[in-house]
């Protein structure tokens, strides 16, 4: 669609900034100039020792874990995640995944060689019509230059909710959930970027990258949208 005929339709079908729920200017804006500057980024990129990096520690060996921005609870940004996973806005997570790439850019992060999404179960994607972590990977490609591997990992198991339990019953929940997919030769030696829409406690990153690892000489980055 041609911008003049974008702007024609905002003005009889108005969008809302997800976060602060003021009106859009342009159908192709994602959210307000104002929200979007005040985005709370973590900056956890440039240093090794961040604190998502320390979730992995002692639990599996990564070359570096980041998070873009941090999304403390009732944090007003919070809805940009709810609506990319369960309304159907997918632009919001090419646009966060755009934001990821550009900090990502000139860092170690960025030697990856391939991108991974964390997979979704095959019913949940068709149920959903797509995969959010893939849109956010789609975004950092888009950036980097970094092609997506969105076939080497997949879920195997459909998994429950996480978010009402303990981090043990999480690990638990997520074991042999992961499969790696064939044709791996072509990963041997590889460096991997392991891309996730938020990061908690850990768990599925962690049964992720514990999958990918066992790739012969595999090295693997993980980096996420939000962490709590
Ligand atoms: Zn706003």
């Amino acid at each position: 669609m041609r911008q003049w005929a974008f702007d024609l339709f905002g003005i009889f079908f108005p969008s809302y900034c997800p976060v602060c729920g003021f009106p859009l200017h342009t159908m192709r804006q994602v959210m307000c100039l104002k929200c979007e500057s005040g985005m709370p980024y973590t900056r956890y990129e440039k240093d090794l020792s961040n604190p998502v990096a320390r979730i992995f520690w002692g639990r599996v060996l990564l070359e570096g874990a980041t998070a873009l921005v941090r999304f403390e609870k009732g944090s007003r940004y919070q809805p940009l995640l709810h609506h990319l996973k369960y309304n159907g806005r997918r632009e919001i997570g090419i646009f966060l995944g755009r934001k990821l790439g550009s900090v990502l850019n000139g860092t170690p992060f960025a030697e990856a060689d391939y991108l991974v999404p964390v997979p979704l179960h095959p019913s949940r994607e068709k149920e959903r019509g797509y995969n959010q972590s893939e849109l956010i990977v789609r975004g950092v490609s888009a950036i980097t230059g970094i092609p997506l591997s969105d076939r080497l990992l997949v879920r195997i198991q459909k998994t429950g909710s996480q978010t009402s339990k303990s981090r043990i019953a999480r690990w638990k929940n997520v074991e042999n959930v992961f499969q790696l997919n064939d044709e791996l030769e072509c990963f041997e030696n590889r460096k991997l970027l392991l891309i996730d829409d938020v990061v908690t406690t850990g768990a599925t990153l962690e049964a992720c990258a514990r999958e990918l690892l066992k790739i012969k000489g595999v090295k693997v980055f993980v980096a996420t949208i939000a962490c709590a």
